[in-house]
């Protein structure tokens, strides 16, 4: 009998406000350490926290873009806990009451379905400082920049049945807070981070006993993580053991887990009411007012570029990743309204293909639309071939010189006047009686040979529609 996966997420997600969540500090990354506090964020007694408006706002926006319920009045908790990097011995969170509750987020199936995974809640948080033990011989460094930056944390639903499916999911959700802008969401610098909470059954049977996994800042990492802990709780229970409830961390070196505490050592955070911060409430009409404001999410640009432009289900979703690819295709659109697929096709498969093996970016590409543009507009009036197109392109991507520069500069006209394409058949035909023959003799497979040696003989600048067409003609006799 085989086993069913059953996965629920947590991730925290730095907002990118200018500021820290209760007190004025800077968030910007990278600053020397320990400059961007102050007594609120040091944790001072007696230092009273003030709540960044901004951090609400990109949480709601948040919550609206999945489809959640606003809750107009939600509360502060503390979450008391002991950490060197938590030198107030709380961090400041919603337990009780957060400020969304409830969500979806829909991932597409392989059967090019969509399947919809529940979000339980997302609440509002504070980051921890940072401790740095690497390089460090038998002390600890803290740096408290990132103490007290906003956070969101999204839990989800335990809905997902494979660790392809939790990807697919952080990969939507990692999406839309791209293009809401909320957060930059780098998972480098830790500005996105996912603990995965992992239990197998036998379908039909309620759910099995969990363990987190910890540690995880990569897509890669988290499928590796989520499979590796996959086939370990099925092998002890095999063996006729048990799952223990308890937190892993992953090693993304060694490739495998290893416990990190149990659930007797596990936390009591003792949550009461944040006494310092007074219910946070907003009005139905500022939840009006940013839902009114909500810029266009990845699923209904997805589902836009289809219905406007005929694009493939495939081809939609490669060019809306990021906002800056799907803006770079509607100017390419703009400038070649003759074939929105074209452009597509010329985007998606040449120039990313291009840019990928160039290590480039798109935004650092000799490439604009308008060029893209200019070089597709040859190849619609027949100027150029698609192959000859392809070597415009290779050419564009390090020269300033326009697509028609570079066709005239490297012959690439194509050659649609249908004395020189009938000359060049004669000569062909001249050079092949036998194949003529046959040919005559009902062989008509034997057109490719034609067209290809024709092609050949015009060094690739003959238009190929043209030469198919002359060639039935002549060879007829
Ligand atoms: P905690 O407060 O200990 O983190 P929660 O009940 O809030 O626990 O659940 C945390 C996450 O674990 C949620 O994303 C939830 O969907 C997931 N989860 C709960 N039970 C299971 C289970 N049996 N298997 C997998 N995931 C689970
Ligand atoms: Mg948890
Ligand atoms: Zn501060």
């Amino acid at each position: 009998m085989s086993w069913e996966t059953v996965i629920g997420l947590e991730v925290h997600c730095q907002l990118n406000t200018k500021t820290k969540a209760f007190c004025g500090c800077s968030t910007a990354f990278g600053a020397e350490p320990n400059t961007q506090t102050c007594p609120v964020c040091l944790g001072m007694p007696g230092q009273l926290p003030v709540l960044n408006k901004v951090a609400v706002e990109k949480t709601i926006l948040t919550g609206l873009a999945i489809n959640a319920k606003i809750n107009l009045e939600s509360k502060f908790d503390r979450k008391n806990y002991f950490y060197p990097d938590l030198p107030k011995g709380y961090q400041i969170s919603q337990f009780a009451v957060p400020i969304v509750e409830g969500g979806y987020i829909d991932i597409p199936t392989k059967d090019g379905g969509e399947k919809r995974l529940g979000v339980t809640r997302i609440h509002m948080e504070e980051d921890a400082g940072k401790s740095m033990h690497e390089g460090l011989d038998a002390v600890s460094h803290i740096d408290l920049n990132r103490s007290g930056i906003p956070l969101m944390e999204i839990v989800s639903e335990p809905d997902m049945r494979s660790a392809d499916e939790a990807v697919a999911y952080l990969k939507q959700l990692h999406q839309i807070i791209r293009f809401l802008g909320v957060s930059d969401a780098d998972m480098e610098k830790g500005q996105f981070r996912c603990d995965a909470n992992i239990s197998v059954r036998r379908p039909g049977e309620p759910f099995g006993t969990r363990t987190e996994m910890k540690n995880m800042n990569s897509f890669r990492h988290i499928k590796q993580a989520i499979e590796f802990e996959v086939l370990r709780q099925i092998e002890i229970i095999e063996d006729g053991g048990k799952v223990i409830q308890e937190t892993r961390l992953w090693d993304s070196v060694k490739n495998e887990s290893r416990s990190m505490r149990g659930k007797e050592e596990a936390h009591d955070y003792r949550y009461f009411p944040e006494p310092d911060l007074p219910p946070l409430r907003v009005t139905q009409e500022e939840v009006d007012q940013l839902k009114a404001g909500m810029p266009e999410l990845p699923a209904q640009l997805r589902h836009r570029f289809e219905a406007e432009y005929g694009l493939s289900a495939y081809d939609a979703d490669v060019l809306t990743q990021t906002r800056e690819l799907a803006d770079w295709y509607e100017a390419l659109v703009a400038a070649h309204p003759a074939d929105p697929k074209r452009c597509a096709n010329w985007m998606a498969n040449e120039l990313l293909g291009r840019l990928k093996e160039a290590n480039q970016e798109l935004h650092d590409s000799k490439v604009t639309p308008a060029r893209l543009a200019a070089l597709l507009d040859r190849l619609a009036d027949n100027t150029i071939s698609g192959k000859a197109a392809k070597d415009v392109l290779d050419a564009m991507m390090d020269s300033d010189d326009s697509a028609d520069a570079i066709i005239e500069a490297k012959g690439l006209k194509q050659v649609s006047d249908t004395g020189a394409i009938d000359a060049l058949i004669a000569e062909v035909m001249a050079a092949n009686p036998a194949q003529v023959e046959s040919y005559r003799a009902g062989k008509e497979k034997l057109m490719g040979f034609f067209v290809g040696q024709v092609m050949k003989a015009s060094r690739g600048t003959a238009n190929p529609g043209l030469v198919n067409q002359r060639l039935k003609a002549l060879l007829k006799g």
